[in-house]
């Protein structure tokens, strides 16, 4: 059994130092431009204390607590995905030279990054990309350094918003593992953090703290506080969707979400484990420098389907079916794993507001509307 300490809030700093001193890069929740992102943190002052997000389809607001809680909001638009699988980067560099042709940087690694605040729906969306990225006979090179080299510092949910579904996919929101440490956040008469240790670099670093044993009460005061968030109003039953998936390639239901789908990507681009990229070459008019470049892409982007002279998926009723089919049912016989962890984000983060968790069970029932 994982032995529980306490950090007290006004010591969260320790916890920064002791990442620098073993010379991690922290990455973790800030406030910018009205919402929860992930960027560049030094130290406690720099996560969102007193802020807490409200979420509905299409809908996300950022409103002040009435206390410090650091952890006190749900995900927000950015996940992990961005630090090991970059929106875009440079895969090689050539120079053309006295008539040969020579590479002229090598790939840079990435840095040794710690992320802070990771949700336990998020470590599943890790694990899955993992599977994705490092899984299979063609590793992603960087994506695995990056990955083998962070450390990870895990905050269990004592929120949830009314998009979240973790708890109907088994993926939160109490974080059980797969991390270095997992917090859960007390706040009230005292406002301290609950560490477990879940790693041999985490139980290092657990020990260097030198912090006191949790008392039962706050033990079981943290289990309330994450079981009250995983009391949620949405829920997407696992079972059997590879099969409805299939069932459903013809149904008249994809051609209601089009008429109020946009096509404009949002859902792939939030989503923790969608992973479709592009590759762009690009030269100067010289001829004598050229780069490659990886960027996300979307399978509701133009083009995204381009194929032999043409678009073979050129209507949106058929983008959405790649997207749900593949993430709920394709992803299965490729991965062995669904490509849903229940974050919700493609609910929020919708500009209309379209609803996996609606549709779904519509698509079930053979609903056109
Ligand atoms: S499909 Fe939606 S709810 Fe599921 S992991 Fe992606 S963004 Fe989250
Ligand atoms: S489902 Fe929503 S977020 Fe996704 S492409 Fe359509 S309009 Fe955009």
């Amino acid at each position: 059994m994982t032995a529980t300490s306490v950090l007290a809030a006004e010591h969260l700093d320790r916890l920064f130092q002791a990442l620098a001193r073993r010379e991690y890069t922290c990455v973790g929740p800030t406030v910018r431009d009205g919402a929860i992102v992930y960027d560049r943190i030094e130290g406690a002052a720099d996560l969102p204390r007193g802020f807490t997000d409200t979420q509905a389809p299409g809908e996300y607001r950022l409103e002040r607590r009435d206390d410090d809680a650091c952890f006190a909001y749900v995900v927000g638009p950015h996940s992990w995905k961005k630090y090991l699988f970059p929106p875009e980067r440079r895969l090689w560099r050539l120079r053309r030279s006295d008539g040969s042709i020579e590479r002229v940087d090598a790939d840079e690694p990435p840095p040794r990054y710690a992320f802070i605040g990771v949700r336990a729906c998020e470590i599943a969306a890790l694990l899955i990309q993992d599977r994705v990225f490092t899984g299979g006979p063609h590793s992603d090179t960087y994506y695995g350094r990056a990955r083998e080299d962070a450390f990870v510092v895990a905050v269990s949910c004592t929120e949830s918003a009314p998009t979240c579904f973790c708890s109907s996919m088994g993926t939160g929101p109490a974080v059980t593992g797969d991390c270095d440490l997992a917090l859960t956040e007390l706040v009230g008469e005292q406002h301290v953090f609950l560490v477990e240790a879940h790693s041999p670099a985490g139980r290092e670093l657990v020990d260097e703290l030198d912090l006191q044993p949790a008392a039962t009460e706050q033990e079981h005061a943290a289990r309330a506080a994450v079981g009250a968030a995983a009391q949620q109003e949405r829920a997407l039953d696992p079972e059997g969707l590879p099969e409805l998936m299939g069932k459903s390639l013809e149904s008249p239901r994809w051609d209601e979400i089009a008429e109020r789908c946009l096509a404009c990507a949002n859902c792939t681009l939030v989503c923790p484990t969608c992973f479709c990229s592009d590759v762009e070459d690009i030269s100067d008019l010289t001829g004598e420098h050229a780069e490659r470049w990886r960027r996300w892409d979307s399978c509701f982007n133009p083009g995204f389907s381009y194929l032999h002279g043409g678009d073979v998926r050129r209507a949106t009723a058929a983008k959405y079916r790649q997207w749900l089919t593949h993430k709920l049912g394709t992803w299965v016989e490729q991965f062995d794993t669904s490509g849903c962890v229940g974050c919700g984000r493609c609910i929020t983060w919708c500009p209309v507001g379209i609803d996996i968790t609606a549709e779904v069970p519509k698509l079930a029932k053979g609903e056109a509307s």
